[in-house]
């Protein structure tokens, strides 16, 4: 039987990525365009069709020689209908049949996943989970996404909708979130969550090298106050050791939920490196029961930008790969 490819398609409110990858895994052709999201929902669906058929063609491989295409998307999904229900970031879609339209367009079949789940695949498949096999990964960007994975599999729950870590409660009557509820660890957490826990503490008087910028009503990014604290800033500091410690609060609930041998930490806020893993060491270490931590290792992304559509190829290969043995 000769070797199959996979298409992986990561499908963003700003952009859409694909690329090639074989069984190795290792991306051979990626491309990247603009969604175009503002032009509705069929335009899109023609436009992940165009990329995943960019990078075959690129690739210079027939049809008969993929094993399929996955599909990661945000929002709330129906995965074995194909279908994505509600996606917060792509105005005008409900209830809209991508995996139909792209197998047709496209004449290869396809498989739809939650793009915080295919990033998690990703790193389980190829790049910081590589080799264990109950991994879960928090992905750290405007807000906190989250996937999990259980001997091998991904794990959806009864209505697709498990893994939302972001949404975990970790204080009582915590700051208010988007989705309703209160004390949400992306509220905490997330890239977002720094700089306006930061700016709010300004504002209640805290001092700072960055006091005046926030008072001059200048957005601040986490990436910013990240700088300062490296610079020796207090209040900085303060601010990513707090919000290190909430997400070690985060990790040692999931730790006691379901032992992973992995915990991958994963977008644009992990570039704040030490200045966030210290406190989440060190609440892991301090408040989670000893055996639920014993040989787990919490470890930053490795695939970066490309941890979702290698991770959504994957899903394909999942999906489709045993019948081609
Ligand atoms: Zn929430």
């Amino acid at each position: 039987m000769e070797e199959k490819y996979y298409i992986g398609v990561d499908l963003g409110g700003t952009n859409i990525k694909a690329g090639m990858v074989t069984t190795k895994p290792k991306v051979i052709v990626k491309t990247s365009i603009p969604t175009e999201a503002e032009k509705g929902p069929e335009h899109v669906l023609d436009r992940i069709a165009d990329a995943a058929e960019n990078v075959r063609k690129r690739s210079g491989l027939s049809r008969d020689l993929i094993g399929g295409i996955g599909v990661g998307s945000p929002g709330t999904l129906d995965i074995a209908a194909g279908v994505v229900l509600f996606p917060p970031n792509l105005t005008g879609w409900r209830n809209v049949p991508l995996v139909e339209h792209v197998a047709k367009k496209c004449g290869m079949q396809t498989v739809l996943e939650n793009d915080a789940n295919a990033a998690a695949y990703g790193e389980y498949w190829a790049g910081a989970a590589k080799g264990a096999e109950s991994v879960v990964m928090f992905t750290l960007g405007t807000g906190i996404g989250g996937g999990i994975i259980v001997n091998g599999l991904l794990v959806h729950g009864n209505t697709d909708s498990a893994g939302e870590l972001g949404h975990i409660v970790i204080e009582v009557d915590g700051r208010e979130c988007p989705c309703g509820n209160r004390g949400c660890l992306e509220r905490y957490a997330s890239a977002n969550a720094v700089a306006a826990r930061f700016a709010e503490a300004v504002k209640r008087g805290e001092e700072s090298m960055l006091a005046d910028k926030v008072k001059a009503g200048e957005p601040l990014d986490a990436k910013t106050i990240e700088d300062a604290a490296l610079a020796g800033d207090e209040l900085s500091n303060k601010i990513y050791w707090e919000t290190g410690t909430y997400l070690g609060i985060g990790i040692v609930n999931i730790l006691h939920t379901l032992n992973p041998a992995r915990v991958v930490l994963g977008g644009g806020l992990v570039g704040a490196g030490e200045l966030l893993m210290r406190p989440v060491r060190e609440t892991v270490e301090k408040r989670a029961i000893p055996d639920t931590q014993r040989n787990c290792v919490i470890c930053l992304a490795t695939l970066g930008e490309d941890a979702g559509l290698i991770g959504a190829a994957g899903c394909a290969l999942a999906a489709f790969g045993t019948s081609q043995s």
